[in-house]
């Protein structure tokens, strides 16, 4: 149920739909863009006669393949494996794979298509793609783990280089993932490339501040958003969904601030506790243990767990979903603002409905979108690359100080494209009129 859209781009979204049937998700994250852009497009005909939506909307390359694998019982596995490559205008492919048995083409192309216009927001020279597999890496060994990386970049590799398409981690993808993937890369090509992965181990390659970048991203960009109106993080309580990366290092950098974080959840339910999220014990159970999160309560007798729910219910000042897709709809955007939510910042890609956006942006609430908001994590990759190619290592500190600013330039640029369009505070609109516009000229500029 997407509202109607005007005009000049309704025939583009009718031929998405056509032409992507079944891919609700892909369709949901084109009409977000669509349906913010028309002013832009009015004020630049160019764009129009340069046929750029029609483009934008059709990915450069998309590529689906098969990952045999056998599993410690001996039985062969299979697994599909997906790269959608979108657009190479701005730089090398970029963007995360998922690991997760919900990943299809709708949600691969859908989370490519955020990856242009986010990693336009950054400023950094780098294009848009995803990938991942319907692989569960839940419940899995080691060594199952190792095999199915293997089995995925035995193809995958071909595709890939350090100017050609560089992913990183995302969903059920992290340092481990990496380095399997990342080994199997350099045996098949014999050569260690290290710009043409990112999210590696910081002995081997990576990058300082990497891991925590989406989460202390997400709430950099709540601080810029908040000093707009003159306020700050200061004492306010904060509701995280999700425990993986991003929710860590979000609650880990809302503490810094001076903030109470009350929240975590996996896709078994939530843990509240009143007195601040322990931050050393959720680390422990997530990363260490791989626990699932009712396990948190058996160590905090103040929280509570509350089975098959999502945190929203919990009264918080500002709310960072910071889990998946279409995880807060309509009627969460209502109870959070029933109980004074100010501010929504989305950790995660695309994790507000459409219905719960304007919901909330009509209540007067503070909107970040994912594509600003969460940028951190993939500047930090640029940064990750920019350090590969000259065989340098930044401190902590430096990295984070590159990050903060970095953050305060997607804040601004996306602030300052909403105000020129006409719509001052629209976050949505300013993300997506800046990042079009960067796309969209370099599109021009190189020909069909
Ligand atoms: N998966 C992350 C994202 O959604 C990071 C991608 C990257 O670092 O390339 O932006």
């Amino acid at each position: 149920t997407l509202v109607a859209l005007p005009a000049s781009v309704s025939t583009v979204f009718d031929s998405v739909v056509t032409r992507n049937p079944h891919e609700p998700e892909f369709q949901q994250a084109v009409h977000e863009v669509l349906h913010s852009i028309s002013p832009v497009l009015e004020a630049h005909p160019q764009f129009e006669e340069g046929g750029i939506l029609e483009r934008m909307v059709e990915p450069e390359r998309q590529i689906m393949f098969r990952v045999p694998w056998v599993d410690d019982e001996g039985t062969l596995q299979v697994n599909r494996g997906f790269r959608v490559q979108f657009s190479s205008v701005l730089g090398p492919y970029k963007g995360g794979l998922r690991f997760h048995p919900s990943v299809n083409l709708s949600i691969v192309k859908f989370l490519g298509f955020e990856q242009i216009f986010k990693n336009a927001l950054t400023g950094q020279g780098i294009g848009g793609a995803k990938g991942g597999s319907d692989f569960d890496p839940h419940g899995r060994s080691d060594r199952e783990i190792m095999r199915f990386c293997q089995s995925f970049m035995s193809e995958l590799w071909r595709h890939l280089g350090e100017h050609t398409d560089v992913p990183a981690g995302d969903i059920g993808v992290g340092a481990r993932e990496i380095g399997y993937l990342f080994g199997t890369y350099r045996k098949i090509t014999n050569r260690h490339e290290s710009g043409m992965f990112t999210g590696k181990g910081v002995q081997w390659g990576g990058a300082e501040v990497r891991t925590e970048a989406t989460g202390y991203g997400a709430v950099y960009f709540a601080q810029e958003m908040l000093a707009v109106h003159g306020r700050s993080l200061s004492g306010t309580r904060v509701g995280v969904s999700g425990s993986g990366n991003v929710a860590i290092y979000a609650i880990d950098k809302a503490y810094q601030l001076g903030a109470t974080p009350v929240t975590a959840s996996d896709s078994s339910g939530y843990v509240v506790d009143d007195a601040g999220i322990d931050l050393a014990l959720l680390r422990r159970l997530k990363e260490v243990e791989r626990e699932r999160i009712s396990a948190y309560v058996a160590h905090r007798p103040g929280a509570r767990f509350v089975e098959g729910a999502r945190p929203w219910e919990v009264a918080v000042d500002v709310a960072i979903p910071a889990a998946t897709q279409n995880e807060l709809d309509e009627l969460d955007a209502r109870t959070l603002i029933g109980n004074g939510v100010r501010v929504v910042v989305e950790g995660a890609n695309m994790p507000t409905t459409p219905g719960a956006i304007s919901a909330l942006q009509q209540a007067g609430v503070l909107f970040a979108p994912g594509k600003a908001a969460n940028a951190g994590g993939v500047a930090t990759s640029a940064l990750e690359m920019s350090q590969n190619a000259a065989r340098q290592r930044w401190s902590f500190a430096d990295s984070e100080a590159k990050l903060h600013a970095i953050m305060k330039g997607v804040h601004d640029a996306a602030f300052s494209a909403a105000e020129r369009y006409g719509r001052p505070g629209d976050y949505v609109v300013g993300a997506n009129a800046a990042g079009f516009e960067r796309v969209a000229h370099a599109m021009l500029a190189q020909g069909v």
